[in-house]
């Protein structure tokens, strides 16, 4: 790997790549641009191509890093095909992770609901700049807020999602400790998305007073799967992720 880039940075962010400060340092990120129209088009067989490549890359790497570390890959795999495909969680993990998976839905819907206040509340601010007031600040506000809960939406439970599957695997040997396993980096990540909505949410109550009632039903879904990840991970910012907790990273 070119040691430009920074080893599994992607792994623990939040994929906002347009914002991230890391990017010029993200494998990830570079191997993006190089990517042709057609590549990124799913309906193009050089999307496949390019997606089978990439697999075949990545296969190539995991063996010869298995190798190195004298684990048998075979076994692994017979062993992995004799698993349950998917293990019911306990009632509490499961509870969680209903509770994010609603508030994902709840803000999807709230958003398209709320669509027409958007625009008027951008209308409204308009008629006020060509009056010489200046709202730039709030309309810049308003958008950014949206843009941020949008884009945090779905992430959080994913990321929730993933944590609380990955919980039992904590302990397991090939981390290096707990407290760098993947559930805890991924719990971290959650609680990350979790707490830039909850300033974001903040930030339409403030600019969207009506709609205060709805948002503090959503700030309270919320703060309740930020308390139960924080209940499961007490230790999940201790997790160092790569890149952006270093403090050689720059
Ligand atoms: S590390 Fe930054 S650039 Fe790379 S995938 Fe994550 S958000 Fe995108």
């Amino acid at each position: 790997m070119d040691p430009h880039y920074i080893p599994g940075i992607f792994n623990y962010c939040d994929r906002w790549c347009e914002r991230c400060s890391f990017n010029h340092r993200c494998e990830i990120f570079a191997e993006e641009q190089k990517m042709s129209e057609e590549q990124r088009d799913p309906d193009n067989p050089a999307f496949w191509d390019y997606i089978n490549d990439n697999f075949r890359k990545v296969m190539g790497m995991v063996e010869a890093w298995a190798e190195e570390e004298g684990i048998d890959m075979h076994a692994l795999q017979e062993e992995a095909a004799g698993q349950p495909k998917r293990r019911e969680l306990p009632p509490g993990r499961k509870a969680l992770e209903d509770l994010s998976r609603d508030y994902t839905l709840r803000t999807l819907e709230w958003l398209k609901a709320h669509r027409e206040a958007f625009l008027e509340r951008e209308a409204e601010l308009n008629k006020q700049l060509q009056l010489g007031i200046d709202v730039r600040q709030e309309g810049l506000q308003l958008a950014d807020a949206i843009e941020v809960v949008q884009w945090y939406c779905t992430m959080a439970s994913a990321k929730t999602h993933r944590a609380l599957r990955a919980y039992d695997d904590k302990d397991e040997w090939y981390w290096d400790s707990p407290l760098q396993s993947d559930a805890n980096g991924t719990a971290k990540v959650a609680l990350l998305c979790i707490e830039r909505s909850l300033g974001a949410w903040e930030g339409i109550r403030r600019l969207l007073p009506e709609k205060a009632d709805e948002i503090i039903d959503m700030l309270v879904l919320l703060s309740q799967i930020r308390r139960g990840l924080q209940e499961y991970f007490p230790d999940s910012d201790k997790f160092i992720r790569p890149g952006f907790d270093e403090v050689d990273a720059g």
